[in-house]
């Protein structure tokens, strides 16, 4: 579900760094180094995600772990896509440690108790409790990017205008990122405010103890294997409309989640039809999902008995810079 705008920008933003690392291989180390570095501080300044709180953000599970991840693991371990240098692997992950990201500070973490707690999400407001989490993930890991194509596009054109290159190379090279960066901002732009009215609609529901019109949950009694939680943008009558998903165990049976804003709720009814109707249908749903997102994690003997095509399709929908 990746868009051809998005993947044909990833891959012109991805040629044009090779180009600059073929004419200035050491830099371009030095500056990926620096990008790393900077990262890791934003890392660590985040604060709470909720509006009114300045306390400082702990690691969140998006996926909560005994709940979720605990019925996937296999020997404390779990596989989950990585992408490094433009490439995706496939690593095993400690199941303590996968699927978090600094969104909330210890107070407000408690609010997702009462499913933990319970050893299950049973009830509608449990599920919206999850679609919150996982759209105030999806908010942090869209802004994330913006400000890496921000650093990225800020050390880059200081490393080329460093370069000892004619004036019409160090043109060519600015333009070459200056365009694809633009257009994955301006995607990123529209998914970060997607992100923040989804959210928005998930809150006041659950504030006013009543299920938002934008949620739809299903589930089967299939053995899951997979566990994620993502975003993506649904094109419905030629209309755009945000769709936050989840798939995950839930006592011991496979539980689909989508949020989709209030205003659009029109086309989950039709949703619900064509997707949930098989076990088949939605297993295939499962596989879009996992194309559409690097946020998921598998069990690993069901990894391992995935056929090499299958694998290469999934990878195949998964890119990055
Ligand atoms: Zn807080």
């Amino acid at each position: 579900m990746t868009g051809w705008t998005e993947r044909s920008a990833v891959l012109a933003c991805r040629e044009a760094l090779a180009r600059l690392s073929r004419v200035d291989p050491r830099a371009h180390e030095a500056v990926d180094k620096a990008l790393l570095r900077e990262s890791h501080v934003r890392a660590r300044e985040t604060l709470c995600t909720d509006e009114h709180c300045c306390r400082p953000a702990v690691a969140s599970h998006v996926l909560a772990r005994s709940v979720t991840l605990g019925p996937l693991t296999e020997n404390g371990h779990l596989v989950m896509p990585r992408a490094k240098n433009g490439r995706i692997d496939y690593p095993r992950v400690g199941w303590k440690r996968a699927s978090t990201f600094p969104g909330f500070c210890s107070h407000h973490e408690q609010m997702f108790h009462v499913f933990e707690s319970a050893g299950s999400l049973s009830t509608p407001l449990h599920h919206q409790l999850q679609m919150f989490r996982s759209a105030t993930r999806e908010r942090w890991r869209i802004e994330r990017s913006l400000s890496d194509f921000q650093a990225i596009e800020t050390l880059r054109m200081e490393q080329i205008d460093g370069l000892d290159v004619s004036d019409d190379e160090r043109e060519q090279l600015k333009n070459a990122l200056e365009g694809p960066l633009s257009a994955l901002r301006s995607m990123a732009d529209i998914q970060w405010s997607y992100m923040v009215h989804v959210r928005n609609d998930l809150r006041a529901a659950i504030n006013a103890g009543r299920v938002s019109k934008g949620l739809l949950a299903f589930s089967d009694r299939v053995e899951p294997n997979v566990a994620l939680s993502g975003n993506t943008v649904l094109t419905v009558n030629g209309r755009a409309s945000p769709l936050v998903f989840v798939t995950m165990p839930n006592a011991g049976q496979r539980l689909f989640l989508i949020a989709t804003l209030e205003e659009e709720h029109h086309w989950l009814d039709g949703y619900r039809r064509r997707f949930a109707s098989t076990a088949e249908t939605r297993t295939d749903l499962i596989r879009a999902f996992q194309m559409a997102t690097d946020h998921w994690f598998a069990r690993i003997s069901w990894w391992d008995s995935q056929s090499h095509e299958a694998r290469s399709q999934l990878s195949a929908g998964l890119l990055a810079i």
